[in-house]
Protein backbone atom coordinates (compact mmCIF):
# COMPACT_ATOMS: atom_id res chain seq x y z
CA UNK A 1 0.00 0.00 0.00
CA UNK A 2 2.90 2.40 0.44
CA UNK A 3 3.88 2.96 -3.07
CA UNK A 4 0.41 4.43 -3.81
CA UNK A 5 0.33 7.10 -0.92
CA UNK A 6 -1.68 10.04 -2.29
CA UNK A 7 -3.36 8.08 -4.90
CA UNK A 8 -6.65 6.95 -5.41
CA UNK A 9 -7.81 3.76 -3.79
CA UNK A 10 -10.97 1.60 -2.55
CA UNK A 11 -11.81 2.80 1.02
CA UNK A 12 -13.28 -0.27 1.68
CA UNK A 13 -10.32 -2.87 0.50
CA UNK A 14 -7.77 -0.76 -0.89
CA UNK A 15 -7.92 -1.55 -4.86
CA UNK A 16 -6.96 0.71 -7.59
CA UNK A 17 -9.57 2.74 -9.83
CA UNK A 18 -12.09 3.01 -11.22
CA UNK A 19 -13.90 4.15 -8.21
CA UNK A 20 -17.59 4.67 -7.83
CA UNK A 21 -19.91 6.21 -5.52
CA UNK A 22 -18.20 7.37 -2.16
CA UNK A 23 -15.07 6.30 -3.55
CA UNK A 24 -15.27 2.14 -3.70
CA UNK A 25 -14.44 -0.19 -6.08
CA UNK A 26 -16.95 -1.70 -8.68
CA UNK A 27 -17.68 -4.79 -6.38
CA UNK A 28 -17.62 -3.12 -3.04
CA UNK A 29 -20.09 -0.61 -4.34
CA UNK A 30 -22.40 -3.02 -5.71
CA UNK A 31 -21.95 -5.25 -2.45
CA UNK A 32 -23.37 -2.21 -0.95
CA UNK A 33 -26.05 -0.89 -2.83
CA UNK A 34 -29.88 -2.00 -3.63
CA UNK A 35 -31.61 -0.92 -7.07
CA UNK A 36 -34.72 -1.28 -5.50
CA UNK A 37 -37.06 -2.74 -3.15
CA UNK A 38 -40.27 -4.29 -2.25
CA UNK A 39 -42.24 -5.94 -0.07
CA UNK A 40 -42.54 -9.63 0.33
CA UNK A 41 -46.53 -9.44 0.54
CA UNK A 42 -49.36 -6.12 -0.25
CA UNK A 43 -52.40 -6.17 0.21
CA UNK A 44 -55.23 -5.36 -1.78
CA UNK A 45 -59.08 -4.98 -1.34
CA UNK A 46 -61.87 -6.49 -3.31
CA UNK A 47 -65.58 -5.34 -2.48
CA UNK A 48 -66.84 -9.16 -1.70
CA UNK A 49 -70.32 -8.02 -2.95
CA UNK A 50 -69.83 -5.97 -6.59
CA UNK A 51 -66.12 -6.95 -7.13
CA UNK A 52 -64.82 -3.38 -7.19
CA UNK A 53 -61.73 -2.43 -5.59
CA UNK A 54 -60.11 -0.14 -3.52
CA UNK A 55 -57.05 1.56 -3.99
CA UNK A 56 -55.86 4.36 -2.32
CA UNK A 57 -58.84 4.70 -0.34
CA UNK A 58 -60.91 4.96 -3.17
CA UNK A 59 -63.37 2.10 -4.78
CA UNK A 60 -63.51 1.53 -8.13
CA UNK A 61 -63.88 -0.74 -10.99
CA UNK A 62 -60.21 -1.83 -11.89
CA UNK A 63 -58.93 -3.94 -14.53
CA UNK A 64 -56.70 -6.82 -13.37
CA UNK A 65 -53.50 -5.62 -14.59
CA UNK A 66 -54.52 -2.17 -13.81
CA UNK A 67 -54.34 -3.46 -9.88
CA UNK A 68 -51.04 -4.90 -10.15
CA UNK A 69 -49.33 -1.99 -11.89
CA UNK A 70 -51.00 0.39 -9.12
CA UNK A 71 -49.46 -2.09 -6.34
CA UNK A 72 -46.35 -1.95 -8.29
CA UNK A 73 -45.73 1.78 -8.16
CA UNK A 74 -47.31 2.46 -4.66
CA UNK A 75 -44.51 -0.19 -2.91
CA UNK A 76 -41.98 -0.28 -4.99
CA UNK A 77 -38.86 1.79 -3.51
CA UNK A 78 -36.34 2.44 -5.98
CA UNK A 79 -32.59 4.51 -5.11
CA UNK A 80 -32.91 7.85 -4.74
CA UNK A 81 -30.09 8.88 -7.34
CA UNK A 82 -31.08 6.09 -10.14
CA UNK A 83 -31.72 6.69 -13.45
CA UNK A 84 -32.86 5.46 -16.71
CA UNK A 85 -35.25 2.87 -14.84
CA UNK A 86 -36.79 0.16 -17.19
CA UNK A 87 -39.14 -1.86 -15.31
CA UNK A 88 -40.98 -5.54 -16.86
CA UNK A 89 -43.61 -7.50 -14.80
CA UNK A 90 -45.47 -10.59 -14.64
CA UNK A 91 -47.88 -11.44 -12.55
CA UNK A 92 -48.58 -15.28 -11.44
CA UNK A 93 -51.29 -16.62 -9.84
CA UNK A 94 -51.27 -18.74 -6.96
CA UNK A 95 -54.83 -19.26 -5.98
CA UNK A 96 -57.97 -16.61 -6.06
CA UNK A 97 -56.11 -14.60 -3.11
CA UNK A 98 -52.76 -15.07 -4.10
CA UNK A 99 -50.66 -13.67 -6.77
CA UNK A 100 -46.74 -13.43 -6.97
CA UNK A 101 -45.51 -10.52 -8.90
CA UNK A 102 -42.42 -11.30 -10.61
CA UNK A 103 -40.72 -7.68 -11.27
CA UNK A 104 -37.51 -7.28 -13.39
CA UNK A 105 -35.88 -3.59 -13.11
CA UNK A 106 -32.89 -2.19 -14.10
CA UNK A 107 -31.10 0.66 -14.11
CA UNK A 108 -28.02 2.91 -13.89
CA UNK A 109 -26.01 4.58 -10.57
CA UNK A 110 -23.33 6.85 -10.61
CA UNK A 111 -22.73 5.34 -13.69
CA UNK A 112 -22.75 1.71 -13.20
CA UNK A 113 -25.63 -0.83 -14.34
CA UNK A 114 -28.07 -2.54 -12.06
CA UNK A 115 -30.06 -5.74 -12.91
CA UNK A 116 -32.33 -7.06 -10.15
CA UNK A 117 -35.12 -9.68 -9.73
CA UNK A 118 -37.42 -8.88 -7.22
CA UNK A 119 -40.56 -10.70 -6.02
CA UNK A 120 -43.66 -9.12 -4.48
CA UNK A 121 -47.08 -11.23 -3.40
CA UNK A 122 -50.18 -9.44 -3.63
CA UNK A 123 -52.81 -10.95 -1.22
CA UNK A 124 -56.22 -9.89 -2.05
CA UNK A 125 -59.03 -9.76 1.04
CA UNK A 126 -62.73 -9.44 0.89
CA UNK A 127 -64.25 -6.45 1.97
CA UNK A 128 -67.16 -4.43 1.59
CA UNK A 129 -67.79 -1.54 -0.70
CA UNK A 130 -69.40 1.92 0.58
CA UNK A 131 -71.93 1.77 -2.61
CA UNK A 132 -72.56 -2.14 -1.00
CA UNK A 133 -72.60 -1.08 2.26
CA UNK A 134 -75.06 1.29 1.75
CA UNK A 135 -77.64 -0.50 -0.44
CA UNK A 136 -77.53 -3.91 1.77
CA UNK A 137 -78.64 -1.15 4.55
CA UNK A 138 -81.34 0.10 1.78
CA UNK A 139 -79.79 3.41 1.82
CA UNK A 140 -82.09 5.97 -0.20
CA UNK A 141 -81.77 9.61 -0.47
CA UNK A 142 -84.03 9.88 -2.71
CA UNK A 143 -87.21 8.62 -4.85
CA UNK A 144 -88.38 10.07 -8.35
CA UNK A 145 -91.88 9.27 -9.08
CA UNK A 146 -93.09 8.92 -12.89
CA UNK A 147 -96.22 9.71 -13.62
CA UNK A 148 -98.09 11.17 -16.73
CA UNK A 149 -100.73 13.71 -17.66
CA UNK A 150 -103.33 13.98 -19.73
CA UNK A 151 -103.31 10.40 -20.30
CA UNK A 152 -102.42 7.51 -18.51
CA UNK A 153 -98.88 5.53 -19.92
CA UNK A 154 -98.59 2.28 -20.95
CA UNK A 155 -96.47 -0.18 -19.11
CA UNK A 156 -94.22 -0.27 -22.31
CA UNK A 157 -93.73 3.82 -22.27
CA UNK A 158 -93.26 3.08 -18.54
CA UNK A 159 -90.34 0.80 -19.14
CA UNK A 160 -89.38 3.16 -21.98
CA UNK A 161 -88.80 6.23 -19.29
CA UNK A 162 -87.51 3.88 -17.07
CA UNK A 163 -84.51 3.26 -19.28
CA UNK A 164 -83.51 6.72 -20.09
CA UNK A 165 -81.84 6.18 -15.75
CA UNK A 166 -79.93 3.68 -17.39
CA UNK A 167 -78.35 6.12 -20.03
CA UNK A 168 -77.42 8.76 -17.81
CA UNK A 169 -75.81 6.65 -15.28
CA UNK A 170 -73.87 5.46 -18.04
CA UNK A 171 -72.68 9.41 -19.07
CA UNK A 172 -71.96 10.35 -15.11
CA UNK A 173 -68.99 9.53 -13.02
CA UNK A 174 -68.51 6.37 -10.83
CA UNK A 175 -70.22 8.17 -7.96
CA UNK A 176 -70.74 5.31 -5.24
CA UNK A 177 -73.77 6.76 -4.40
CA UNK A 178 -75.42 6.68 -8.03
CA UNK A 179 -77.17 2.88 -7.38
CA UNK A 180 -80.57 2.17 -7.14
CA UNK A 181 -82.03 0.65 -3.83
CA UNK A 182 -85.59 -0.25 -5.28
CA UNK A 183 -87.88 -0.12 -7.59
CA UNK A 184 -91.32 -1.07 -9.19
CA UNK A 185 -94.13 -0.49 -10.57
CA UNK A 186 -97.22 1.60 -8.75
CA UNK A 187 -100.85 2.58 -9.14
CA UNK A 188 -100.20 5.19 -12.00
CA UNK A 189 -96.77 4.89 -12.45
CA UNK A 190 -93.64 3.97 -11.59
CA UNK A 191 -90.82 4.59 -8.56
CA UNK A 192 -87.16 4.57 -8.61
CA UNK A 193 -85.38 4.98 -5.42
CA UNK A 194 -82.43 6.43 -5.49
CA UNK A 195 -78.89 6.67 -2.92
CA UNK A 196 -78.75 10.18 -4.25
CA UNK A 197 -80.49 13.03 -4.69
CA UNK A 198 -77.97 14.69 -7.56
CA UNK A 199 -78.42 11.16 -9.43
CA UNK A 200 -82.28 11.76 -8.74
CA UNK A 201 -81.99 15.60 -9.97
CA UNK A 202 -79.68 14.69 -13.54
CA UNK A 203 -82.24 12.36 -14.19
CA UNK A 204 -84.91 14.27 -13.81
CA UNK A 205 -83.56 17.18 -15.85
CA UNK A 206 -83.17 14.30 -18.89
CA UNK A 207 -86.43 13.81 -18.59
CA UNK A 208 -87.45 17.25 -18.95
CA UNK A 209 -85.23 17.53 -21.96
CA UNK A 210 -86.06 14.57 -23.78
CA UNK A 211 -90.10 14.58 -23.40
CA UNK A 212 -90.98 17.85 -21.92
CA UNK A 213 -93.14 18.23 -18.87
CA UNK A 214 -92.08 19.36 -15.60
CA UNK A 215 -90.52 18.02 -12.30
CA UNK A 216 -91.80 19.15 -8.98
CA UNK A 217 -89.25 18.38 -5.99
CA UNK A 218 -90.26 17.87 -2.29
CA UNK A 219 -87.71 17.69 0.75
CA UNK A 220 -88.49 15.97 3.61
CA UNK A 221 -86.75 16.23 6.78
CA UNK A 222 -86.11 13.08 8.47
CA UNK A 223 -83.69 13.86 11.29
CA UNK A 224 -80.28 15.08 12.35
CA UNK A 225 -76.75 14.31 12.09
CA UNK A 226 -73.73 16.56 12.83
CA UNK A 227 -76.24 19.29 13.15
CA UNK A 228 -76.93 19.47 9.77
CA UNK A 229 -80.76 18.20 8.54
CA UNK A 230 -81.08 14.87 7.09
CA UNK A 231 -83.52 15.11 3.84
CA UNK A 232 -84.87 13.22 1.38
CA UNK A 233 -85.91 14.37 -1.81
CA UNK A 234 -89.27 13.29 -4.02
CA UNK A 235 -88.94 14.31 -7.15
CA UNK A 236 -92.53 13.58 -9.13
CA UNK A 237 -91.99 14.19 -12.96
CA UNK A 238 -95.04 14.14 -14.63
CA UNK A 239 -94.66 13.12 -19.12
CA UNK A 240 -97.09 14.73 -21.14
CA UNK A 241 -99.25 12.07 -22.32
CA UNK A 242 -99.50 13.96 -25.57
CA UNK A 243 -97.94 14.37 -28.67
CA UNK A 244 -97.45 16.74 -31.05
CA UNK A 245 -100.29 16.62 -33.18
CA UNK A 246 -102.80 14.74 -30.58
CA UNK A 247 -106.30 15.78 -29.76
CA UNK A 248 -106.64 17.43 -26.06
CA UNK A 249 -109.32 18.62 -24.33
CA UNK A 250 -108.55 21.53 -22.59
CA UNK A 251 -109.80 24.84 -20.45
CA UNK A 252 -113.56 23.38 -22.23
CA UNK A 253 -112.17 23.16 -26.22
CA UNK A 254 -110.47 21.00 -28.07
CA UNK A 255 -106.41 21.74 -29.28
CA UNK A 256 -103.67 20.14 -31.01
CA UNK A 257 -100.28 21.00 -29.82
CA UNK A 258 -97.88 22.65 -32.48
CA UNK A 259 -95.12 23.21 -31.32
CA UNK A 260 -92.80 22.48 -27.80
CA UNK A 261 -91.97 25.85 -26.25
CA UNK A 262 -89.34 25.33 -23.17
CA UNK A 263 -92.20 25.82 -21.10
CA UNK A 264 -94.91 23.88 -22.73
CA UNK A 265 -96.42 23.93 -25.72
CA UNK A 266 -98.20 25.99 -28.66
CA UNK A 267 -101.97 24.82 -29.19
CA UNK A 268 -104.21 25.27 -31.66
CA UNK A 269 -107.40 25.31 -31.41
CA UNK A 270 -109.68 22.74 -33.08
CA UNK A 271 -113.16 25.01 -33.73
CA UNK A 272 -111.27 28.13 -34.82
CA UNK A 273 -108.27 29.79 -36.00
CA UNK A 274 -106.76 30.53 -32.46
CA UNK A 275 -103.52 29.41 -31.01
CA UNK A 276 -102.16 29.90 -27.83
CA UNK A 277 -99.34 28.98 -25.64
CA UNK A 278 -99.81 27.27 -22.46
CA UNK A 279 -96.79 26.46 -19.52
CA UNK A 280 -96.74 22.63 -18.18
CA UNK A 281 -98.44 24.10 -15.35
CA UNK A 282 -101.58 25.20 -16.99
CA UNK A 283 -101.42 21.76 -19.32
CA UNK A 284 -101.88 19.88 -16.03
CA UNK A 285 -105.74 19.58 -16.69
CA UNK A 286 -105.24 18.60 -20.32
CA UNK A 287 -106.53 14.90 -21.19
CA UNK A 288 -106.08 13.25 -24.59
CA UNK A 289 -108.88 12.59 -26.47
CA UNK A 290 -107.22 11.13 -29.63
CA UNK A 291 -103.98 10.24 -30.59
CA UNK A 292 -102.55 11.13 -33.55
CA UNK A 293 -101.31 7.76 -34.55
CA UNK A 294 -105.28 6.74 -34.50
CA UNK A 295 -106.87 9.69 -36.66
CA UNK A 296 -107.70 8.48 -40.24
CA UNK A 297 -107.60 10.38 -43.45
CA UNK A 298 -110.59 9.76 -45.88
CA UNK A 299 -112.12 11.15 -48.99
CA UNK A 300 -114.97 12.85 -48.67
CA UNK A 301 -117.98 10.97 -51.10
CA UNK A 302 -120.21 14.55 -50.77
CA UNK A 303 -119.66 17.68 -49.57
CA UNK A 304 -121.52 20.99 -49.06
CA UNK A 305 -120.40 23.97 -47.48
CA UNK A 306 -120.47 22.61 -43.76
CA UNK A 307 -121.09 18.85 -43.92
CA UNK A 308 -118.71 16.39 -45.79
CA UNK A 309 -120.11 12.55 -45.98
CA UNK A 310 -117.28 9.66 -46.00
CA UNK A 311 -117.22 5.81 -45.83
CA UNK A 312 -116.76 4.93 -41.88
CA UNK A 313 -113.35 2.45 -42.98
CA UNK A 314 -114.93 0.33 -39.92
CA UNK A 315 -118.36 -0.30 -40.55
CA UNK A 316 -118.06 0.42 -44.37
CA UNK A 317 -121.32 2.71 -43.43
CA UNK A 318 -121.67 6.71 -44.82
CA UNK A 319 -121.12 8.80 -41.84
CA UNK A 320 -121.32 12.82 -42.07
CA UNK A 321 -119.14 15.27 -40.44
CA UNK A 322 -119.31 18.67 -39.94
CA UNK A 323 -116.26 20.19 -42.47
CA UNK A 324 -113.16 22.09 -40.38
CA UNK A 325 -113.13 25.58 -40.79
CA UNK A 326 -110.24 25.76 -42.64
CA UNK A 327 -111.48 22.86 -45.44
CA UNK A 328 -110.94 23.34 -49.24
CA UNK A 329 -113.57 21.82 -51.14
CA UNK A 330 -111.71 18.49 -52.43
CA UNK A 331 -109.10 18.06 -50.06
CA UNK A 332 -109.39 14.80 -47.45
CA UNK A 333 -110.92 14.88 -44.10
CA UNK A 334 -108.79 14.35 -41.16
CA UNK A 335 -110.78 12.39 -38.92
CA UNK A 336 -110.29 11.48 -34.90
CA UNK A 337 -113.43 9.09 -33.26
CA UNK A 338 -114.47 11.53 -30.24
CA UNK A 339 -116.63 9.97 -27.73
CA UNK A 340 -118.20 7.81 -30.37
CA UNK A 341 -118.38 10.42 -33.07
CA UNK A 342 -116.45 11.12 -35.87
CA UNK A 343 -114.97 14.53 -35.85
CA UNK A 344 -113.47 16.31 -38.66
CA UNK A 345 -110.15 18.41 -37.53
CA UNK A 346 -108.61 21.59 -39.08
CA UNK A 347 -105.13 20.36 -40.43
CA UNK A 348 -101.77 21.89 -38.68
CA UNK A 349 -98.55 21.78 -40.90
CA UNK A 350 -97.77 18.85 -39.49
CA UNK A 351 -100.70 17.64 -41.34
CA UNK A 352 -99.58 18.72 -44.58
CA UNK A 353 -96.16 18.10 -44.95
CA UNK A 354 -97.93 13.95 -44.60
CA UNK A 355 -99.60 14.56 -46.80
CA UNK A 356 -97.02 16.03 -49.03
CA UNK A 357 -94.44 13.24 -48.32
ZN1 LIG B 1 -13.21 -2.36 -2.96
ZN1 LIG C 1 -69.45 -3.33 -3.71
Amino acid sequence: MSGRLGGEFCLVCGADPPLFGDRMCESCVRVRTTLATVPENVPWVRCARCGIVELDGKWEATKEADIWDELLHRHLGVHERAEDIQLAMEPVKVSDRHTLLHIQIEGVIDELLYQEEHTMRARMANGVCLTCTRRAGNYFEATVQLRSSGRRLSEEEFTKLRTTLDEVLAKLSDDPMFFITNEGPVTGGYDVVLGSKGLARAWGRHLVDEYGGMTVETNTTVGRKDGVDVTRLTLLYRKPGYEIGDLVHWRHHHWRPSTWTKEGAVLERVDRRERTGATWRDLEQASVVAQRSAMLRVPFINEDASVGEFLDPNTWTMESVRLPFDHTPGRQGLIARVDGEWMALPWMGLDEQEDAA
